[in-house]
C-alpha cells in the first residue's frame, strides 16, 4: 500500500496547464500562409479537396473548410504555403476565420448569455451527421488530462437542463427538425458552439439531398470552431471564448 501511494503521488498531476501549451502535431496542422512568398499561381486551390483556399486576386483560406490534409503545402512551388499551426483558434464569425484575417463582430444576442452564464457552464452535445471524430474529441475533454469540470462545464443529457449547444457534424437533412427542437428546448439565454469543419461550414461533404451546410443554416451559432477534428484544447478555447472567459486567469 505505502508503494501505491509513493508510486501514484510520485507521478503528479496528469491535467494539462491553461492556457494550454499544445504540442505540435505535424500531420495534423493547419497551413500557415506567408503572403511575401505568394505570387498568386493557384496551385494550392487546384489542389484542395474541400475548396477551402480561394486564389484570384488575392489569396483566401477558410479555416473553417479545411481538413488538413496538406494537399496545399505539398503543391505550392513558392513555399508560401507551410505546417506550423497547433491548431486553428476558435471564432465567433465565420470571417475571422478566412486568412489573411477578414471583419469580426459578434452576435448582439449573445452579449446577455455571456454576462449571465459566468462561470458555470451546461452543455448538451448534439451530432448532427458527424463521422465522430468530433465526438470523440468532446469525449476526450472530459478525460484526466484535459478535465474540462476545471472550468466549471459540465456536459448534460438534457437541452432543457444546458446552456450551451455543442455541435458536431454536417447537419443532415434528416436531423435539421431535430437540431432545431433541441435549440428551442433549451431556455433563455442560450449559445451554439459549433465544433469541426463539418459543423462550421458543411466541409468536407458537399451539399446534397442528405448532407447540410454545417449548424449555421439551421441554428444561431456563436463560436465556430475549426478542425478535422478540433483538438480538445481547441474545443475547450471555443467553449470559454463563447462566455467571454477566455482571457481569464490559469487555473
Ligand atoms: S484542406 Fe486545408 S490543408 Fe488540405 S489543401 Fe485545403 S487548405 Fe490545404
Ligand atoms: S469535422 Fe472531420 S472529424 Fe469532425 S465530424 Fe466532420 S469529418 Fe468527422
Amino acid at each position: 500500500m505505502p508503494s501505491l501511494l509513493w508510486r501514484r503521488f510520485g507521478r503528479g498531476s496528469a491535467t494539462s496547464s491553461w492556457p494550454a501549451v499544445v504540442s505540435p502535431r505535424p500531420d495534423g496542422a493547419q497551413p500557415v500562409f506567408d503572403a511575401t512568398r505568394c505570387d498568386l499561381n493557384g496551385a494550392c486551390a487546384t489542389a484542395c479537396p474541400v475548396g477551402a483556399i480561394r486564389v484570384d486576386a488575392a489569396f483566401a483560406l477558410d479555416r473553417a473548410r479545411c481538413i488538413s490534409c496538406r494537399r496545399c503545402i505539398e503543391v505550392c512551388p513558392t513555399h508560401a504555403l507551410a505546417p506550423g499551426l497547433t491548431f486553428a483558434e476558435p471564432a465567433r464569425t465565420r470571417a475571422e476565420l478566412v486568412v489573411p484575417a477578414g471583419d469580426g463582430g459578434m452576435r448582439a444576442a449573445a452579449g446577455r448569455a455571456r454576462r449571465v452564464l459566468g462561470r458555470s457552464l451546461h452543455v448538451r452535445h448534439l451530432d448532427a451527421g458527424s463521422c465522430n471524430g468530433c465526438d470523440w474529441e468532446i469525449n476526450a475533454t472530459t478525460n484526466a488530462v484535459h478535465d474540462i469540470q476545471r472550468f466549471g462545464i459540465d456536459l448534460v443529457a438534457s437541452p432543457r437542463h444546458a446552456d450551451v449547444l455543442l455541435v458536431t457534424g454536417t447537419m443532415t437533412r434528416n436531423l435539421e427538425i431535430a437540431a432545431r427542437r433541441t435549440y428551442d428546448a433549451m431556455s433563455d439565454p442560450r449559445l451554439v458552439v459549433a465544433v469541426g469543419a463539418c459543423a462550421a461550414s458543411g466541409s468536407p461533404y458537399p451539399e446534397g439531398y442528405a448532407s447540410g451546410r454545417g449548424a449555421a443554416s439551421i441554428l444561431p451559432v456563436d463560436v465556430f470552431v475549426p478542425g478535422c477534428p478540433p483538438r480538445p484544447e481547441a474545443i475547450i478555447q471555443g467553449l470559454l471564448l463563447a462566455v467571454g472567459r477566455l482571457t481569464g486567469p490559469r487555473r
